[in-house]
């Protein structure tokens, strides 16, 4: 058996243009969406990420700017900006790269976003939201998840779901959302023992752990849909996963590829909450 492979090009794509509809209707009315990112530092992976969120802003007729800060820059400084930010009309998404340098307390600097604005959903008071079933950011990496096994129909009521990764960005909201979606979890950590027990019993396996190759087809059960967030940068420069994707991709129902699986999802993910957060601020108006 060969599983089918999920194309997130294709279907971030697909996404995007249901959204430029949108986002145009916004703009007619006067709304034009608009998203903030702020940069600290040189990071350059986070400079690559900053550049590509603002060239897909572009294609989604979404208005974008970037505000770079130097890695010297403190604290106080990029709070300023935030709240003028949270008071420009302009602005319906306000995204802060993370990592910052160690010298940014990052909880404070998150805190200082309007909860209306945060399309990242890591404010508390979202995080509270995803909690409770009341979401009103997903996470854009695990709602970028559930959108792949939606549009591939891909039950997840009543299944019975294992994350791999318990980070506040990935593995925790993740399992939050499939919980919310009626199916059974088990989240898996460093810490798990015997840890091909539990993916074993997946339907749904998602893994996000940043360890190259460490789900291989002894740890799938055949015919499981099979996520792979991570995103590892190998000696040789090539992008893989966390999955050693040539044997699993025989075991498995559904299998997403890295690069070209659950990142791309990421940025439409991103659009789309940044297009809904101007339409509530239309709606408000
Ligand atoms: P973190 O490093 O924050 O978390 C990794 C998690 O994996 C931790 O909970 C850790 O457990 C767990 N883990 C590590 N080793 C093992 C193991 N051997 N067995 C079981 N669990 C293990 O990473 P992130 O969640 O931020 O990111 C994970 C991956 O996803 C990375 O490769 C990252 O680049 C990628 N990523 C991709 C995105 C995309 O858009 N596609 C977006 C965000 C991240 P413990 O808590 O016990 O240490």
């Amino acid at each position: 058996m060969s599983a089918k492979i999920i194309d997130g090009n294709v279907l971030a794509r697909e996404i995007r243009a249901e959204w430029k509809v949108r986002s145009d209707l916004l703009t007619e009315q006067g709304m034009q969406p608009g998203l903030a990112v702020i940069i600290v530092g040189s990071n350059p992976a986070s400079s690559i990420y900053v550049r590509n969120k603002a060239r897909a802003c572009d294609e989604a007729g979404i208005h974008s700017e970037i505000h770079s800060f130097p890695e010297s820059a403190n604290q106080d400084e990029v709070i300023l900006r935030i709240r003028e930010l949270n008071a420009d009309p302009r602005i319906h998404g306000i995204l802060v790269q993370l990592p910052l340098p160690n010298h940014f307390e990052s909880r404070e600097i998150i805190a200082s976003i309007s909860v209306e604005k945060d399309v990242d959903g890591f404010h508390l008071y979202n995080v509270g939201a995803l909690v409770t079933g009341n979401t009103v950011f997903p996470p854009c990496t695990p709602f970028g998840v559930i959108k792949m096994l939606e549009k591939n129909n891909i039950a997840i009521e009543g299944r019975h779901a294992v994350v791999v990764g318990r980070s506040n960005i990935v593995g925790k909201p993740m399992a939050l959302m499939l919980l919310e979606r009626g199916a059974t979890i088990t989240i898996c950590t460093s810490k798990t023992r015997n840890l091909a027990d539990h993916t074993r019993r997946a339907d749904i396996l998602v893994v996000a752990t940043g360890r190259p190759h460490m789900i291989t087809s002894d740890m799938v059960k055949p015919g499981a849909a099979v996520i792979d967030v991570g995103i590892n940068r190998m000696p040789d420069g090539k992008l893989t996963g966390d999955v050693d994707f040539e044997s699993v991709k025989e075991v498995a129902g559904h299998l997403t590829p890295v690069p070209g699986g659950v990142g791309p999802m990421t940025i439409s993910m991103l659009l789309c909450s940044t297009i809904a957060a101007a339409e509530r601020a239309l709606a408000r108006a």
